[in-house]
């Protein structure tokens, strides 16, 4: 299958599926308002019971609550009415989606149904087939989108892609985009970080900021985020990516539907939630008619030592809190992370002379809400000052990451190769 054959039928089956979701609503609602009436209905033979018992000095109210209940049925006939016509136009909507689909699919698999049923193994097969294609994916995308953290597996991404592009001359493409959440919830330097690693490959760079950043969020909302409820990666991170994909395709002036494309450096070995991803997704949430937007994990299967490879063998700038073993640049407290990390990262301020400890921990003070639900920061904090008493102050040298990945004749070569290109 081409690159454009793929492409076209990613945008079939988007549409196939959105027209069947429609659909599904529309008979929900159809269902919902046919129940209301139903009820009004039965309102209406119980006031006309009432009305026939009521004695003569009643009856006024019993009239009156008659003529609300006949209201409501007139109400709720007139809301039924028009759900069983929207349903009836999704309904013909999903059939011409998804016989357009079929016929788009035919061709690639004759004699196999493409029923609802099977449409997400198409998809999936589809989408299998357009990721073992990466050279071809950025030739064929009108912008493509890399969302770069500064940390370690969104660099190695960044690498990768803009190799890639780099090798069809397509670098023009790519805009890499840091949502920097400001330093009351990252680690310092993150964001000039993020901007010199999208400039050793001459890419555009663009910030979003975040007005109060995680904190700020916390406030407002008078408690921590959790994994449930990542409130922080939609409205900190994803809804403002959104808007600039938006201002992007507009930029774009295409007369046709663009084909955008979000890289992001997620890993299938980092939680179990990453590993049923896929290497190639359809973006149902933020594509339209406008805009064919696919979320793409070009380094999904790496292993964390294939990572640090690939950062030393080519000597890629990373940030120095790995150095002093945290394992993510996420935020300084994230709500994801585990206890000894938590701790780690509190004896990290300690050494940095950052004030976010006492910052957090008076936050859950003053909204009374627990960083999270089996402890407080506020325990991370009592468990960092142990750990200090026992161990002393938190040292690392320069190197300290790939050497304890890699090994020491690695951190030696990563060195000589990284201050090669630094200068
Ligand atoms: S790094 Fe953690 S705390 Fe920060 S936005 Fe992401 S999930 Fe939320």
């Amino acid at each position: 299958m081409d690159i454009t054959t793929g492409l076209q039928l990613l945008e079939a089956l988007r549409r196939a599926d959105q027209a069947d979701a429609n659909l599904s609503a529309a008979s929900r609602a159809a269902h919902r308002a046919s129940l209301a009436a139903t009820d009004a209905l039965t309102d209406i033979a119980n006031c006309e019971q009432r009305l026939d018992a009521a004695h003569d000095g009643e009856q006024g109210a019993g009239a009156d609550l008659l003529e609300c209940a006949r209201q409501k049925y007139i109400d709720a006939g007139r809301r039924r009415r028009s759900a069983k016509s929207k349903a009836r136009r999704a309904y013909t909507a999903a059939r011409t989606a998804n016989r357009e689909f079929g016929a788009r699919y035919a061709p690639h698999a004759p004699g196999r149904g493409t029923g609802g049923k099977r449409r997400p193994a198409v998809a999936a097969s589809v989408l299998q087939e357009l990721a073992a294609m990466p050279l071809e994916l950025i030739t064929a995308a009108d912008a493509l989108l890399v969302h770069s953290s500064g940390g370690k597996d969104s660099l190695v991404m960044l690498d990768q892609v803009a190799t890639w592009a780099h090798q069809v001359g397509c670098t023009d493409k790519i805009v890499v985009v840091h949502c920097d959440l400001g330093d009351t919830s990252e680690w310092p330097g993150v964001r000039d970080l993020a901007e010199r690693q999208a400039a050793r490959y001459g890419l555009r760079f663009i910030a979003i900021d975040s007005e109060d950043g995680l904190l700020g969020l916390v406030e407002k909302r008078g408690r921590f985020p959790d994994a449930a409820r990542r409130l922080c990666t939609s409205s900190l991170k994803r809804d403002k990516a959104n808007v600039l994909l938006t201002s992007i395709v507009t930029a774009l002036g295409l007369d046709r539907q663009a084909v955008v494309i979000n890289c992001l450096g997620i890993r299938s070995s980092e939680s179990p939630a990453r590993a049923r991803k896929l290497p190639l997704a359809i973006d149902t949430r933020t594509s339209n008619r406008n805009r064919l937007v696919i979320t793409w994990h070009p380094v999904l299967e790496w292993s964390e030592t294939d990572v640090w490879e690939r950062i030393a063998t080519e000597g890629l700038e990373y940030h120095p809190a790995y150095d002093a073993l945290m394992p993510r640049l996420s935020c300084v407290f994230c709500v994801l992370a585990g206890y000894t990390v938590l701790v780690r990262a509190v004896r990290l301020c300690w050494a940095l002379g950052l004030p976010l400890p006492e910052k957090y921990t008076e936050l859950e003070a003053r909204i009374g809400h627990r960083f999270k639900d089996q402890y407080s920061l506020a325990d991370v904090v009592v468990e960092a000052a142990k750990v200090e008493a026992d161990e002393g102050p938190l040292k690392w040298r320069c190197g300290d990451a790939i050497r304890a990945h890699l090994g020491e004749d690695a951190a030696a070569d990563y060195a000589l190769r990284y201050f090669a290109l630094a200068t």
